[in-house]
């Protein structure tokens, strides 16, 4: 008997990090690391849990659907109209819905690859053809290659910046000539869902290139606002794209603790501030001891670094969780390992040290 779409049977799930609980009891020890979802190491940010549980008293209610209040404190914080901003369950919410708001069966959804591993599962789920371009040498968007890859089946490119897994980000001149050759009537999605840790002055704010009615960019509150697990992400948008995205969006999937919890987030965003700098401080000082034994790590504009161990990503992945770091390894391409707090990247170099022995 078969009710499911047979094409899902080949296509990988998503794989979330491993949780730190199940490692520590099978390592017998009294707590495991997890450095695998590009998580920020700190608790909620000071209001957020205050906000929500004020928020959740009212939750016999639906949410606003119109995201009216956070949507409006977005537009104010980045100077951008509200018309133009949608709220969805995260950012790969707003990325799958902005694939079903631009391709029918058939058409392509061109990227890098390697990059985050929910677009081609997007694709996959949404009838899109996926169409990777390879990575250049030094781990990032090969965006010459992905300008020549447009055909006339093209309706949406993601550039993932700064990439995940690898870190690496397209500086302004190279986005400039790239944005110049794709055809207009192509939607470019910015995917930033690291721009928080951007130090590198020539990678440019996605939201600088709002004036091209076909670039959208997508933010997250996941990351550095810490609100990984109350599910909230933004897109800026030309109007009428934005509004096609309210259109697919599955109703009221902005709950009222995503909307009161970011709402409160957005108001710290002097500390985020100070957690990003620390991040990455961190993720320098990791980048280093690591190049030690593995020197073509790349460099990371992104709260996580990359280890380009080709084959030896599995059993570096395994050695590091025996030693009670969970890492998320790539098979036969390399091991992405999240910036914690300094004393758990210590205890993760030292893991590495000994993996790499
Ligand atoms: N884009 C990129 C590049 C990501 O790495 C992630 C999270 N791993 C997301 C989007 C989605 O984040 P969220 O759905 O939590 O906003």
């Amino acid at each position: 008997l078969r009710l499911t779409r047979a094409d899902l049977d080949a296509l990988p799930s998503y794989v979330p990090g491993r949780s730190p609980a199940d490692l520590a009891r099978e390592l017998g020890l009294p707590e495991a690391i997890k450095l695998a979802s590009n998580e920020v190491p700190y608790g909620p940010l000071p209001g957020v849990v205050e906000a929500v549980a004020e928020a959740v008293a009212g939750s016999h209610r639906y949410p606003d659907m119109g995201v009216v209040a956070l949507r409006q404190a977005l537009a104010e914080r980045y100077g951008v109209d509200a018309d133009r901003i949608a709220t969805g369950c995260g950012s790969v919410a707003l990325a799958e819905h902005l694939v079903r708001a631009t391709c029918l069966p058939g058409d392509e959804l061109l990227y890098s690859w390697r990059s985050f591993e929910a677009y081609p599962i997007i694709a996959a789920t949404s009838g899109a053809t996926s169409v990777r371009v390879p990575n250049d040498a030094g781990h990032g968007h090969d965006l010459a290659s992905m300008a020549a890859a447009v055909t006339d089946r093209t309706r949406m490119i993601l550039v993932c910046n700064p990439n995940n897994p690898t870190g690496t980000a397209v500086r302004k001149a190279e986005l400039d000539r790239f944005l110049d050759a794709v055809p207009d009537d192509v939607l470019v999605v910015i995917d930033e869902a690291y721009r928080e840790f951007v130090t590198d002055p020539e990678v440019p704010d996605g939201l600088t290139y709002l004036d091209r009615p076909n670039v959208a960019v997508l933010r997250t509150l996941s990351k550095a606002w810490g609100l990984a697990g109350l599910r909230i992400g933004w897109m800026v948008a030309e109007p009428t794209v934005a509004a096609a995205v309210r259109k697919v969006v599955t109703p009221f999937s902005t709950s009222m603790a995503a909307q009161a919890g970011a709402l409160a987030a957005l108001a710290e965003a002097d500390e985020v501030e100070r957690r990003c700098a620390l991040v990455v401080a961190e993720r320098e000082r990791v980048t280093e001891a690591l190049r030690k034994s593995v020197p073509d790590v790349p460099s990371s504009q992104a709260n996580f670094v990359w280890l380009p161990l080709g084959e030896r990503a599995v059993d570096f992945g395994k050695a590091c969780e025996a030693r009670g770091v969970i890492v998320r390894p790539f098979p036969g391409d390399g091991v992405r390992v999240t910036i914690g707090t300094p004393a758990e990247n210590d205890a993760f170099l030292a893991a590495a040290e000994s993996a790499l022995a």
